[in-house]
């Protein structure tokens, strides 16, 4: 079932959004060549706990195996779900960092891909048409349009410039808990899917692999990889459903203001 919210919810679940925004910032200040995710990932906890949240990943999932990190930390050929480890970041890295904070009983769930230093022109652009995929999907998000559409959009863009588009994850309704319904894919055909409607909040997620759109998964239980270990990235933003339009309620300001970009 879908979990409409009333503009009172979408407030609460705005304010977890931008807590993420602001550990996104917090996080791409140090990112640079010698610093490890495992770092990175006690500083994020830290900013948060000190702010008010809870880390929304942190033991996540099965009780066997639950998710053991604040930050969804996922290098170069991983997708997402990355562990935090101790391996030094390198000039040239790519990292995908997803963040999940619990606030006012809401959950905030944003990510961004970034560049350790210099990268290649190649990779760079995989980031950018990323980063573009995301925001033509949220596009999408309007009255009159279904779920569908969004996919749609992002593959149209995605396969344009000859990158897969991972087909085993994707993005969903977020509210009360990190995953609620709709699934929303980042791949599908225009007009299917559940109807977009007021009160919808979702996040949307782009996962792009420059090579091939097929997947593995490490031993770790956790962490995907490309199958054919070519770089992937991952941009993601929480949206809500307002008089019929998309309003993003995390932002990138706090990363851009970082980056100086
Ligand atoms: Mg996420
Ligand atoms: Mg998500």
């Amino acid at each position: 079932m879908i979990i409409l919210k009333t503009r009172e919810e979408i407030e609460l679940a705005r304010e977890a959004a931008l807590s993420v925004s602001k550990t996104l910032g917090v996080i791409a200040k140090e990112i640079k060549p010698g610093v490890t995710s495992l770092y990175l990932d006690k500083l994020a906890e830290e900013y948060i706990r000190d702010n008010g949240g809870v880390p929304a990943f942190k033991g996540y999932g099965d009780k066997r195996n639950p998710f053991p990190a604040t930050l969804c930390m996922s290098l170069n050929s991983a997708v997402v779900h990355g562990v935090p480890n101790d391996r030094p970041l390198e000039e040239g890295d790519i990292i995908s960092v997803d963040c999940g904070i619990i606030k006012n009983g809401y959950v905030g769930d944003h990510a961004y891909t970034f560049a350790v230093g210099e990268i290649s022109p190649t990779v760079k652009k995989l980031l950018d048409v990323t980063k573009e995929c995301l925001y033509i999907g949220i596009e999408q998000f309007k009255q009159g349009n279904r779920i569908g559409d969004i996919g749609f959009a992002i593959q149209q863009h995605a396969e344009k410039h000859g990158y897969g588009v991972v087909r085993e994850l994707c993005g969903h309704g977020v509210g009360k808990h990190l995953h609620e319904e709709p699934e929303v894919p980042n791949y599908g055909k225009r007009g299917t899917g559940p109807m977009i409607k007021d009160g919808m909040v979702i996040a949307i997620e782009p996962m792009i692999n420059m090579g091939t759109r097929n997947i593995r998964q490490l031993k770790d239980g956790w962490t995907i990889l490309t199958a054919d270990g070519k770089p992937s990235a991952h941009f993601e933003h929480d949206v809500a459903q307002i008089d019929g339009k998309p309003e993003i309620l995390s932002t990138f300001k706090y990363i851009e203001e970082a980056l100086g970009i």
